[in-house]
């Protein structure tokens, strides 16, 4: 591998930490709109810096920040990134400023050091380290960093439908990744679709005495009831064609599943239960896991919820659901679906607001270029879990078409993304960097 490279990368470890602290001390917040213009023109200026050519693109929200380099190879590789956070909120809750980052213990702790500041740095950096030993790089290079991830990529479809050509290449690195539970690297192949409502029931213009709830209506418990139409017992979703269209795992899925543990006693433990959902084990979690869609109340609002007691008939109330969709789901679909369900139940009532959704999407598990994350991360980390999706939910559905990705990153299972004393382990962000480099060194000889 090149050498020169990984040295640099070692020798200006320091040097590559600071511009990740320097990224990360502007709050670049996509849900408050705070810091996103400033923080794309820095992440612009890191690109140039390094040697690509660079273009920020105006959107409806937050700019596209791109970069690339053509140096006449064969292959093209694509990195997706972004450089929004989620809120750091609540701050107590930190032991150290969330954006006045610092290294205790071999990590370092600060809002967006895994998701996904530091994987946009590192992978910034593997190129400053081809330029500076004077390198030459074997593929051609390109970024996509946007600034809207955190909050369902609202406006990046401006900028993918225009450049279908941009965003075209042999195959692309997604932004996250790292060790899991057993300290063991893991490659996502696939992110689930998401679809992100409030529900709102509003029956009376404004809270009354509780004694009148003998004759007047009750949001909260219709909101309740409307909520309890959409599951049974054992999780099952109840909204007519819910399920319609799933696409069933290939055989290639199946197999991978295979080589897949997750480690149920460990995560046991982790999140204190005595059982996963339903009580499954084995196959029964693993497919559940990577192919079952979900119906989840993320919040629930009504009422007095203060100390002791205040008998009161709140006139409203709310809550927020997502709906995590897999192949074969749209989430316009699930919309009409979901309004249909609760017309058809008798909660005309309850109101539908729609956030944010998109489908999901997947790299095929026995696409050549999985491979070659594998055998790069084989010379780097050693071991590699490769998950066909991960539960989680990102807008690969714009990419895939064109470009196959696959997902690692320098995080692991402490990281703490979106939660206070978000970190990442100082040691794993380098030799993300050196992984970074081992996959240019086997893509070029694709
Ligand atoms: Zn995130």
């Amino acid at each position: 591998m090149h050498e020169s490279v990984t040295k640099f990368i070692d020798d200006n470890l320091d040097n590559s930490i600071e511009d990740l602290k320097i990224l990360c001390r502007i709050p670049s917040v996509a849900a408050k709109n705070e810091g996103l213009e400033e923080t794309s023109s820095l992440v612009e200026k890191m690109l140039k810096d390094v040697g690509l050519e660079t273009k920020v693109h105006e959107t409806s929200g937050a700019p596209v920040v791109t970069g690339w380099i053509d140096v006449g190879a064969k292959r093209t590789l694509l990195f997706y990134n972004h450089y929004d956070v989620q809120p750091a909120e609540p701050f107590d809750l930190w032991d150290s400023h969330p954006f006045e980052p610092e290294i205790r213990n071999g990590r370092l702790y600060g809002r967006g050091v895994a998701d996904n500041k530091g994987d946009t740095i590192y992978r910034i950096w593997v190129l400053k380290a081809f330029k500076e030993t004077g390198t030459d790089l074997p593929v051609n290079i390109k970024f996509v960093v946007e600034g809207e991830e955190e909050i369902g990529s609202v406006n990046l479809p401006e900028y993918t439908e225009k450049n279908t050509d941009f965003i075209t290449a042999d195959a692309g690195i997604w932004e996250f990744g790292g060790a899991g539970i057993d300290g063991i690297q893991e490659a996502w192949l696939g992110l689930k679709g998401i679809f992100f409502v409030e529900l709102e029931v509003e029956r009376l213009v404004r809270d009354v005495h509780s004694s009148t709830a003998c004759v007047f209506p009750a949001a909260a418990s219709r909101l309740v009831w409307a909520l309890n139409s959409i599951k049974d017992g054992n999780s099952r979703i109840l909204i007519d064609g819910f399920y319609d269209g799933i696409k069933p795992f290939t055989d290639a899925e199946i197999e991978a599943m295979k080589k897949i543990d997750l480690h149920e006693d460990l995560q046991k433990k982790e999140y204190g239960i005595d059982e996963f959902l339903n009580g499954m084990t084995g196959d029964e979690l693993k497919k559940a896991y990577y192919g079952d869609p979900t119906a989840n109340i993320c919040g629930l609002t009504s009422g007095y919820q203060g100390k002791g007691s205040m008998t009161v008939l709140p006139a409203k109330a709310s809550c927020k659901i997502d709906f995590r969709l897999v192949e074969g789901m749209h989430p316009d679909d699930i919309h009409k679906k979901l309004r249909k369900h609760f017309d058809d139940n008798g909660f005309t009532d309850v109101k539908i607001t729609y956030f944010e959704g998109y489908p999901a999407a997947k790299t095929p598990v026995d696409h050549p270029f999985v491979k070659i994350v594998e055998r790069a991360n084989q010379s780097v980390f050693g071991e590699m879990k490769i998950h066909m999706t991960s539960p989680g939910s990102g807008p690969l559905y714009l990419f895939n078409k064109y470009v196959p990705m696959v997902s690692i990153g320098c995080g692991d299972h402490l990281s703490k993304a979106h939660s206070p004393n978000e970190s990442i382990v100082v040691e794993n962000y380098r030799k993300a960097m050196h992984r970074i480099v081992a996959v240019i060194d086997e893509m070029s000889r694709w």
